[in-house]
């Protein structure tokens, strides 16, 4: 069971040191665990991006070297960190959930680049696991995905999202394109720019300016000033159908007739399920005609979409979020019992082979250990203090670990990594507006 990235560009040229740059002895060199002097500031290793790989919903993402080690990895950008209040409170906050989450199915950050005196720090680069493709390539490929693909990525997903839901953290983002996969199927959920912290009291509102409309829960679509975390268990329904049939579950063009196709399948909802919607929106459901449920096309999605396929699809595609299934529940549906086998014996890192067999962890499902805080941002009232507050938090971060690294801005690499990231920037700022 395999799958091949997308077919790329070859890397440009010397992705070390830009070859015209002075080497630098202190660094790639040094043999690990070489002790260093207390007083010895190490000089930063230089890095060149080689390529874009992907643009997530903030910043763009791209392949380098690390040059401390050769490893691949990926260099995310967060642009326009210090535009305003609230951009400076998004980019802190997504940095620190990447450096919050310990787990196989969630993207973290392996590192941060050493940002500059605090007078010339305008950008945030991060650095991460570098991986090779993610499940809208996979999608639209004429890779062939079998059942056992589809259940070893449906468990992944889900058991990345019962981490994220202990800890607290809504992804509002769950598509396709946010789930990064590598040739040996590993999946990793990423791209954390629209993730907030659970709001507990229903009494205060929270954007609607969330998760791509193919994959927006009925809730959202119907105006709810308040949501929960099944938001993303409703997207990951959608992807689930999208991998049966590999196409678009709801391919809507405006979001009235994402909730039209919604109710097609679903049927009208009871007044019970609209009770937090907007009068307008619900509204428009009771004018129109009274629909049944058509749920039994759902069996003509694939051969895949047998009886516990379908029975589990059915639980996560419920209109009212109240009776939708949790992340955690879905996990125990026999339906990915397969799945989760199949992790665990091949593909994981928290079980491992003896002589005499396999030695299972004791938690298949992990949570996780603390809720992510985000107490920090009461202390945040201007963006020079969260200008403060993000660059303490960056030097802090690194401290006592490894040399570290910073971009090299002579390379002809970089320049062109700048200029895709300036022009991704105003092409999301407009789609903003709309
Ligand atoms: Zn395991």
């Amino acid at each position: 069971m395999a799958f091949h990235g997308s077919s790329r560009p070859t890397v440009c040229g010397n992705i070390f040191p830009g070859s015209d740059a002075t080497p630098n002895p202190t660094v790639p060199n040094a043999p690990a665990g070489t002790p260093r002097h207390p007083a010895e500031v190490p000089s930063p290793a230089e890095m060149e991006p080689d390529r874009p790989i992907g643009y997530g919903a903030f910043g763009v993402v791209w392949s380098v070297t690390d040059p401390r080690d050769g490893r691949k990895v990926a260099l995310k950008k967060m642009p326009n960190v210090f535009q305003n209040l609230v951009s400076c409170k998004r980019v802190f906050r997504e940095l620190r959930m990447l450096c919050f989450f310990k787990h196989d199915n969630v993207l973290s950050a392996l590192d941060i680049l050493q940002p500059p005196q605090i007078d010339c720090f305008e950008e945030i680069y991060v650095i991460t696991e570098l991986m090779q493709s993610d499940l809208h390539k996979v999608i639209v490929s004429p890779q062939p995905l079998t059942t056992d693909h589809i259940k070893v990525f449906l468990y992944q997903i889900l058991r990345g999202l019962k981490y994220l839901h202990s800890a607290g953290i809504l992804h509002r983002d769950i598509k396709p394109g946010n789930l990064l996969v590598n040739s040996n199927c590993l999946l990793k959920i990423c791209d954390f720019g629209l993730a907030r912290v659970e709001e507990p009291d229903p009494s205060r509102h929270m954007t609607q300016e969330v998760v791509t409309q193919y994959y927006r829960a009925p809730e959202v679509l119907m105006g709810c000033q308040h949501y929960t975390s099944s938001i993303d268990v409703w997207s990951v329904g959608c992807i689930f159908a999208e991998l049966l049939g590999r196409r678009i579950l709801f391919q809507a063009q405006s979001p009235i007739q994402q909730l039209d196709l919604i109710t097609d399948l679903l049927g009208t909802p009871p007044l019970s399920a609209m009770a937090s919607a907007c009068e307008g929106a619900r509204a428009h459901i009771l004018r129109g005609t009274h629909k049944p449920p058509s749920l039994s096309v759902l069996y003509m999605l694939s051969d895949g979409a047998t009886h516990e396929a379908v029975h589990l699809l059915c639980r996560m595609l419920v209109f009212d979020p109240a009776k939708r299934i949790s992340g955690s529940d879905a996990l125990s549906h026999p339906y990915l019992d397969e799945g989760r086998l199949r992790y665990h014996t091949c593909m994981c890192k928290c079980c491992y082979s003896v002589p005499s067999g396999r030695v299972y962890t004791r938690d298949f499902e992990p949570p996780a250990d603390r809720p992510f805080s985000h107490n920090y941002e009461q202390s945040m009232h201007s963006v020079w203090q969260g200008k403060e507050l993000i660059h303490r938090f960056i030097t802090e971060h690194q401290q006592g670990k490894r040399v570290p690294l910073c971009i090299n801005p002579q390379s002809a690499a970089f320049k062109t990594f700048i200029r895709s990231t300036a022009w991704h920037s105003s092409k999301v700022s407009r789609k903003e507006e709309r």
